[in-house]
């Protein structure tokens, strides 16, 4: 094993140089990649040397998402702590569905869990797990609050005419779940955004009573505190109150930007949320965590139990299920997702992770003042938001977006709201400074007075 840390480590050399000086990687072309790179594997092993040089060209063409030039996604960057938390577990190698054989990292989880909730503003008796993601922790809300409301499903299946309802700027996965869970595609109502991609409350209720009236039987809301394209929050509070009139499950989906609790400066962007039912959030995005760390709450901890538990003799053999968090996760087997996150938390101090937070809502900030006072640019998105969505001399965004990731110039991808076309660049990846900022707008046009313009016009 320390002949493989070595090698580890020398690989970890070779990215780090690599993320300098070529922050884009090059891309390759699918029909390029068997060809380009030995991904192949053969009846006999290779000697370590060879093994490091394959792993040193995968490496390189690997986009690198760690790098001052990366603005593609809503994640990004690197925190030492929390990829030394992450690495530790791959070492330990727990899965976290009991305390016999995760011990203390089943309180490392409990801690996490129990912190969020105190942000949030959550009783007691409120508790939470982890999910490979936000599609996931979504999920898990959506069968907390079915099973809630209608006990009979888990036994018999769904009978009725259920319905949900999210705006038509939230994730995808709220769709997707719902044909996961049985309650079917046709039953999510979308509900319209106003300008600034927030939920359209007097629409939410407006089109619930219609429902009500149509025979359905509504049962879930799920608002969301950071839209994927605009980065938009809808209004948690006016929304928890239309669910109270009905009795829905309000979820926040707060995978984008959930993390707000953590700043005082910016918690009021999900005011209300100590009425909703379950929140999630994912520290793999604002928090800088890698992949995949994502949490759920919930008001009242049986739910969890309601949902998620299962009698396995052959596995829960010691403590109470309090201890045993298999009792309440969506997996058997579970990764410890949670050490990176503590890791953090514990070096910075909730502190820390303000600061983390806020830092990025100033470069967006930045961003958009260098957008404003630049009359070639034209801004799309809003205050309060780390989503910056712009447009450069009318300038096609994708085309835009396409050319500069294959040039191996920057990694920026575009988006869409009502009907327009856009850069949707995100102020989200730890290692980002305000320089870079500068350099990510400096690029673009430098790149389009020395190519771009020819080539649209053409
Ligand atoms: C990213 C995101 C998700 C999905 O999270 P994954 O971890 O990628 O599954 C859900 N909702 C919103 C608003 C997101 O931005």
């Amino acid at each position: 094993m320390h002949q493989d840390l070595q090698l580890f480590s020398d690989l970890c050399d070779f990215l780090f140089e690599e993320e300098k000086n070529n922050p884009v990687a090059q891309p390759l072309p699918t029909n390029e990649l068997f060809h380009k790179l030995d991904l192949s594997l053969n009846k006999d092993g290779v000697i370590d040397s060879d093994l490091k040089a394959s792993l040193k060209s995968i490496i390189e063409f690997t986009p690198k998402t760690a790098s001052r030039s990366f603005f593609n996604q809503l994640f990004g960057g690197r925190l030492g702590k929390a990829a030394l938390g992450d690495l530790l577990s791959v070492m330990l190698n727990n899965s976290m569905y009991t305390y016999k054989v995760a011990g203390p990292q089943v309180g490392v989880e409990k801690e996490i869990i129990k912190q969020i909730c105190q942000l949030s503003g959550y009783p007691e008796n409120s508790g939470g797990t982890m999910a490979p993601g936000g599609s996931m922790t979504n999920f898990m809300a959506l069968l907390m609050a079915r099973d809630s409301k209608f006990p009979s499903i888990r036994t018999q299946g769904i009978t009725q005419k259920v319905t949900l309802y999210t705006s038509d700027a939230s994730h995808y996965s709220t769709a997707k779940n719902a044909a996961l869970s049985g309650i079917g595609r046709q039953n999510v109502r979308l509900i319209n955004t106003n300008h600034k991609g927030e939920m359209d409350v007097e629409h939410l209720e407006q089109t619930i009573k219609e429902d009500l009236n149509n025979g359905y039987e509504p049962f879930f809301v799920n608002a969301t505190a950071g839209t994927t394209v605009l980065g938009a929050f809808d209004d948690v509070l006016a929304i928890s109150q239309v669910c109270k009139t009905y009795n829905l499950w309000l979820h926040v989906d707060g995978a984008y930007c959930g993390s707000v609790i953590f700043s005082d400066n910016y918690k009021h962007l999900v005011n209300g949320i100590e009425h909703t039912d379950s929140f999630s959030v994912n520290a793999h995005k604002m928090l800088g965590t890698p992949l995949s760390c994502s949490i759920i709450i919930t008001k009242n901890k049986a739910h969890l139990h309601n949902s998620f538990s299962n009698d396995a003799e052959y596995l829960y053999q010691t403590e109470g299920d309090d201890f045993n968090l298999g009792k309440t996760s969506l997996q058997c087997g579970r990764r410890n997702d949670a050490l990176k996150l503590w890791t953090l938390w514990k070096s910075v101090g909730t502190n820390g992770l303000r600061e983390i937070v806020e830092h990025q809502f100033e470069l967006a900030q930045f961003a958009r003042d260098y957008i404003k006072s630049n009359p070639d640019y034209s801004l799309h998105s809003f205050e309060d938001s780390i989503s910056v969505c712009f447009n450069y001399k009318d300038i096609p965004a994708s085309a835009l977006c396409t050319l500069l990731y294959e040039d191996a110039k920057l990694m920026v991808g575009f988006g869409k709201f009502n009907d327009k076309e856009f850069v949707r660049m995100v102020t989200i990846n730890t290692v980002l400074r305000k320089e870079d900022i500068i350099n990510f707008f400096k690029t673009i046009e430098t790149y389009v007075a020395k190519n771009m313009l020819k080539n649209i016009a053409s």
